[in-house]
């Protein structure tokens, strides 16, 4: 091999990675809960919540699920609601439910141990190449080159890369510099240095190229237009939907909620019934089988919008105040919950819509 080929490209003072290591000893994070005791298990369920969420939303969440699912096997013994309940609020859930899947699949196929091999990383659901070589870089120190949004960024910016991430010609043009950048030695280190260089220094607006370690190579920054790149991608028309939601409370405050399909938007959590925009309620009882003597009331609060990645959802609360609550319900359309006493998962909306039935101020039982 010739030096700088793959497996031999080392951290010198002057090179790239060098001068971000030197960089990184001084003003690189170091304290990061899943940096604390950097297990392999530690650093998958790291690195999969961050996965297009930022590392200060993702602090709280980590320790939250750490201090319940301390290892891979308690995460596999677990039931999915209890998963996808402290995932809530944290957004692409399908991270949650791979995640769940993966560590079965670790208990079953690999004694409970996540392999070493970037190749049988990426085999887990939800890994890619990106997070696999992450994690195999930092629980194993195995030389894998990662391509994150702020390692995309940093190295669009410093060989000024032309063209979209997004776009198949970019990505690999990336992917050669990402490994022809990651070195041998210090690998680990090297993975969280770039990571924290686009997050802190090379940030998507207001570069700091001042304080930049790779300045004094970085093509953009020479002909001052970092902010050029990673060219954005072209824009998508946003598409707006519109649905109902119907907030059924009973006498007791509880709330009938109902479980998503497994896969889509909110996959495996629990939400009010929603419906097409439009559903009447009574047409919306007889569908739940709940007879219409048992309303109270029904009041319809203010139209709300949440946003995905590609589209809006314009939100119509419908709450409908129960007299008694039913026998029972249609089984398709699901249980009680009482809010804020439960171990399910709810969405941002779901959590919303249930949190704000005390319009009703609802009485307590035997009132
Ligand atoms: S010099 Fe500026 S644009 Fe170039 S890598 Fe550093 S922060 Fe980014």
């Amino acid at each position: 091999m010739h030096p700088g080929s793959p497996g031999t490209r080392s951290a010198a003072a002057g090179s790239f990675a060098g001068r971000l290591l030197a960089w990184w000893d001084v003003h690189g994070r170091k304290n990061l809960p899943w940096q604390r005791e950097r297990t392999p298990y530690r650093v998958w369920v790291a690195e999969i919540m961050l996965q297009q969420t930022q590392v200060s939303t993702v602090v709280p969440y980590f320790e939250r699920f750490i201090a319940r699912f301390p290892d891979v096997e308690s995460l596999a013994r677990a039931g999915l609601d209890e998963v996808l309940h402290l995932w809530s609020g944290l957004g692409y859930y399908a991270r949650a439910r791979n995640l769940h899947r993966a560590a079965r699949l670790v208990v079953l196929d690999h004694g409970g141990s996540l392999p070493a091999d970037v190749a049988d990383i990426r085999r887990l659901p939800g890994v890619g190449r990106s997070t696999a070589a992450a994690i195999a870089a930092q629980s194993h120190g195995r030389r894998a080159a990662i391509l994150d949004a702020n390692v995309k960024r940093v190295l669009a910016r410093r060989h000024r890369v032309a063209g979209a991430a997004s776009s198949a010609a970019t990505r690999d043009a990336l992917w050669r510099l990402a490994e022809s950048h990651t070195p041998a030695e210090r690998v680990a280190d090297y993975t969280q240095a770039i990571m924290d260089l686009g997050a802190t220094v090379c940030r998507r607006t207001r570069p700091r190229c001042p304080d930049c370690p790779v300045r004094a190579g970085c093509q953009a920054h020479a002909a001052g237009d970092p902010e050029r790149y990673p060219e954005p991608a072209p824009r998508r028309k946003r598409r707006l939907e519109r649905s109902r939601f119907f907030v059924v409370v009973d006498p007791d405050g509880a709330c009938l909620v109902e479980q998503r399909p497994p896969d889509g938007i909110w996959g495996g959590l629990w939400s009010p019934p929603e419906r097409a925009a439009g559903e009447s309620v009574s047409g919306f009882l007889e569908q739940a089988g709940i007879a219409g003597r048992l309303v109270g009331e029904v009041r319809k609060a203010g139209v709300f919008r949440h946003g995905f990645t590609h589209f809006d959802l314009d939100v119509e609360p419908v709450y409908v105040r129960l007299r008694a609550r039913p026998a029972a319900v249609r089984k398709d359309v699901g249980r009680w919950i009482d809010p804020g006493d439960h171990r399910l998962g709810l969405s941002t909306v779901a959590a919303r819509l249930v949190g704000v039935t005390a319009l009703f101020d609802a009485p307590k039982s035997g009132a």
